[in-house]
Order: structure tokens, then C-alpha cells, then sequence
């Protein structure tokens, strides 16, 4: 519950403005990046004509979309896992099939190509398609916050119910709503919008394809790294289960809008960008940008693997070796192996592969930058906000954590 009145009303003031901010944000960044001048500066900014906003088609292929991932989502694929417990002392099952919902759309688009579908089309459409993205997000969110009014009171989410319908609406009332067993969160977390971003890209390919008869090393590499860290979401989407969204978050807009219109149509800017603004990349340019990639892939999921398997089994063989400290809630935290290494070395690897999704663009512009940049603000604020909450769970533990590895994400800088 949100009870200091401050902290009420800036919390409010975001509820309202960011529904209004990042909605019209997604547009412009489409708009900008399809510019000649590309500039964030750049004024007036491009706002696009009417028809380029709408067309019949968007709607048809975004619930097409989200139709197929939901069968994908149903059918008896891959092992079903249990969450963690509930307030109630239940635990709620999932089945982890988003791997195969790569795969399946992977085979399904490959057919389209064959019959010799336009994809390319994507570039003409993805301004339509993130209006319908929007629209689908506010309608999705308004049913949620309204179906909440159902719920039994231990399936709420502890953050969401301050009794400001704006304010609830924006963070969600309830914590894992779904229709009978499909869950209506989990579902959007990794599927219809982390799927569809990489789909966006090989349109953007294919669009360059059309207009110069081959894709560039750039975009070859901006699809290849981005499609590389889908599927590791996807093939790891277990993990999911027990990240803050899940356990903690209720679904309300902030986390529909983010799922189904803010990555599909922001994460993958450099794609687009590369249809208007082609870039030769030397060879050795590329092996320095796929080296980087490579080094921000592995620090990223060894470390992930290592904290999860010493959460979830600490006397596994491979983290035995790892010197930790005891905490008084009984759990231990590592400080050697990555942990070791910086605070939060999964996030020090994820910030290097964005920065290498960037650099195929060139220097000449900074909106293919966007992601890194808005990426090292989100996880600065985000290890703010885990940090707070380690502090405040494992007290003097916490602290001489913090004293054996005093650096937060970047070793000797941050
Ligand atoms: P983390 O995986 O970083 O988990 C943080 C938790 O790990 C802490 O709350 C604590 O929980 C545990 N922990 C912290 N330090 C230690 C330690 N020394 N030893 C053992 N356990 C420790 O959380 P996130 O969900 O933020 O990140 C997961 C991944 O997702 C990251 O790789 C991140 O980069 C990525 N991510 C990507 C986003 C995107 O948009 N692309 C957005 C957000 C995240 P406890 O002790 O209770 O287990």
C-alpha cells in the first residue's frame, strides 16, 4: 500500500503520464528511425500521415499472432513446472513450450517465404502495427483491471491495490489472472511480443533484401545477435517463473503494454533503422562487434546459470567450490565466481551485448543507440531497487556483501 502522500503522488503522476509518454514515444521512434535525419533532436520531429498509421491489414496479422501463440501455448509440448508458492499456499502450473513457439513460428514463416510471402511488407506495417500493439494493450489492460473485481482477495498483487483506479489500472490489481489454466501473464511475458520482435527483424531483412537485392553484414549481425538472445529467454523460460514480474508484479499496463508493444516495436530499432540508413561494415569491424557480442553472451548466461543453480540446488558440484556468506534468513549469497566479480555481472553482459546490437549501425547516429542507452538507465534503477530490497532481507549480511565486492555492475567504474 502506498501510504506517504509524496510518494503517492509521484507515483501517481507517472501512472498517468507514462500511458500517454511511452505509447506516443514507440510511435515517434518508429517515425525517426524511418527519417532521412534520424536525429532525436531533430524538430519538428516526422509525424507520420494518417493512412500511414492504419491499415486493415495490422490488426488481422497481430491477432492472427497472438491466436496462433496461444494454441502453441496450449498444446501438450515440452514439460509442465510449478511456480513458487502463493500466498495461499498453492502453486500455480505452466507449461514451458516457449522454445517451441520459436520453433513453430520459425518453420510457419519459413513456409510463408517459400510460397513466396512478402515480409519485407513489415516495413510498411510496423507503424500500424504498433498503433493496433497500443490499442490491444489499453483494451487488454482496462478487461484486467476490470475482471480483478472477481478475484479472491489472496490472488491480488500486494502493490496494485491503493484504491486509485489510475494508479492500479497502470501497476495491476491481480497478481496471475487467468482463464482457467491459461495464464494470461506468463503468456504475454516471453511469447507473442519477444517472438514478434525477432519476426520484425527478418522483415526489416527481407525489406532490405527487396531494396538492394541482399541483406547487409550489419543487419545480417543485428538479427543474429537479437534472435541469439530470444532464444536464450526462450529455451531458459523456467527462469521466468520466479523474476519479480511474475512473483511479485500484477498484470496491469505497465507490464501488458511493455510485453506487447514496447519491445517488439523499440528493442529492435536497429533493424529498421538499417533499412533507410545502410552501413558497410569491414570484416575485422564485425569480428571486434561479434567478439563483443560473444563476451557480453557469456558473462551474461554463466552468470544467471550460476546464481540459478545455487538457488535452486547450492550443493551442486558446480558451485561448492564458490565461497559464500551466510545471511540470517538461512539463504547464503555467493561472494566469489561471478558474483564475485561485480554485484550484477548478469547485467554487466547483457549491457555489452546491447551495446554490440548498436554498433553495426555506425557513429554517425544515436537512435540506434536508444536501446543501450535507455537499457543502462533501466537496469541502474533496477539494481537500485534490488539492492534496496537485499539490504532491507539480509540486513549486515548484505553490507559485508557489498564491502568484499564493492563494485555494482561495472568492475573499477559503477
Ligand atoms: P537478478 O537475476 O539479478 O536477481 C537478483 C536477485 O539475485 C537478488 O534479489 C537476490 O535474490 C539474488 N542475489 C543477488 N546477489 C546474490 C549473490 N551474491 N548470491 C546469491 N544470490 C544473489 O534479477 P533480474 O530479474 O533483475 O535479472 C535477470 C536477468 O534478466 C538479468 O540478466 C537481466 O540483465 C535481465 N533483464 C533483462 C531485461 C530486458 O528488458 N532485456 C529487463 C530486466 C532484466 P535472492 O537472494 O532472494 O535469491
Amino acid at each position: 500500500m502506498l501510504s506517504q502522500p509524496c510518494c503517492l503522488n509521484t507515483h501517481l503522476t507517472c501512472a498517468v503520464c507514462i500511458p500517454i509518454f511511452l505509447p506516443l514515444t514507440v510511435l515517434f521512434l518508429i517515425c525517426l528511425s524511418r527519417s532521412p535525419e534520424a536525429s532525436l533532436f531533430q524538430w519538428p520531429p516526422p509525424l507520420p500521415s494518417a493512412d500511414q498509421l492504419w491499415d486493415p491489414l495490422a490488426p488481422v496479422l497481430l491477432l492472427g499472432w497472438f491466436a496462433l501463440h496461444a494454441v502453441i501455448y496450449l498444446m501438450p509440448l515440452g514439460k509442465v513446472s510449478e511456480g513458487l508458492v502463493l500466498r495461499d499456499g498453492t502453486r500455480l502450473k505452466y507449461p514451458i513450450n516457449g522454445f517451441h513457439g520459436l520453433c513453430i513460428s520459425g518453420v510457419f514463416l519459413m513456409l510463408l517465404l517459400g510460397l513466396g510471402a512478402p515480409l519485407g511488407y513489415l516495413f510498411e506495417l510496423l507503424l500500424p502495427l504498433a498503433v493496433c500493439a497500443i490499442a490491444v494493450s489499453f483494451l487488454f489492460s482496462i478487461y484486467l483491471y476490470i475482471r480483478s473485481f472477481w478475484a479472491p482477495s489472496h490472488a491480488l498483487a500486494l502493490g496494485g491495490n491503493t484504491g486509485n483506479p489510475l494508479y492500479d489500472f497502470f501497476i495491476g490489481r491481480e497478481l496471475n489472472p487467468r482463464i482457467g489454466d491459461f495464464d494470461l501473464k506468463y503468456f504475454c511475458e516471453l511469447r507473442p511480443g519477444l517472438i514478434g520482435w525477432v519476426v520484425i527483424n527478418l522483415g526489416m531483412l527481407m525489406k532490405e533484401v527487396e531494396l538492394r537485392g541482399s541483406p547487409s553484414l550489419a543487419m545480417i549481425l543485428v538479427n543474429s545477435f537479437q534472435l541469439l538472445y530470444v532464444a536464450d529467454a526462450l529455451w531458459n523460460e523456467e527462469a521466468v517463473l520466479t523474476t519479480m514480474d511474475i512473483v511479485h508484479d500484477g498484470f496491469g499496463f505497465m507490464l501488458v503494454f511493455g510485453d506487447l508493444a514496447w519491445v517488439p516495436f523499440t528493442y529492435g530499432l536497429q533493424a529498421a533503422f538499417l533499412v533507410v540508413h545502410p552501413q558497410t561494415l569491414s570484416s575485422l569491424k564485425a569480428a571486434a562487434i561479434i567478439a563483443l557480442n560473444g563476451i557480453g553472451y557469456y558473462i551474461f548466461r554463466q552468470s544467471n546459470s550460476q546464481k540459478n543453480q545455487f538457488r535452486r540446488d547450492p550443493t551442486h558440484p558446480s558451485v561448492t567450490r564458490l565461497e559464500t556468506i551466510a545471511t540470517a534468513t538461512g539463504k547464503r549469497l555467493l561472494v566469489s565466481g561471478w558474483w564475485g566479480l561485480v554485484r550484477h555481472p548478469n547485467y554487466l553482459g547483457d549491457l555489452l551485448m546491447a551495446l554490440a546490437w548498436s554498433l553495426p549501425c555506425g557513429f554517425s547516429y544515436l537512435l540506434p543507440y536508444f536501446y543501450v542507452i535507455y537499457f543502462t538507465v533501466l537496469l541502474i534503477h533496477r539494481e537500485a531497487r534490488d539492492e534496496r530490497q537485499c539490504r532491507a532481507k539480509y540486513g549486515l549480511a548484505w553490507d559485508t556483501y557489498c564491502r568484499r565486492v564493492p563494485y555494482r555492475i561495472f568492475p573499477y567504474i559503477y
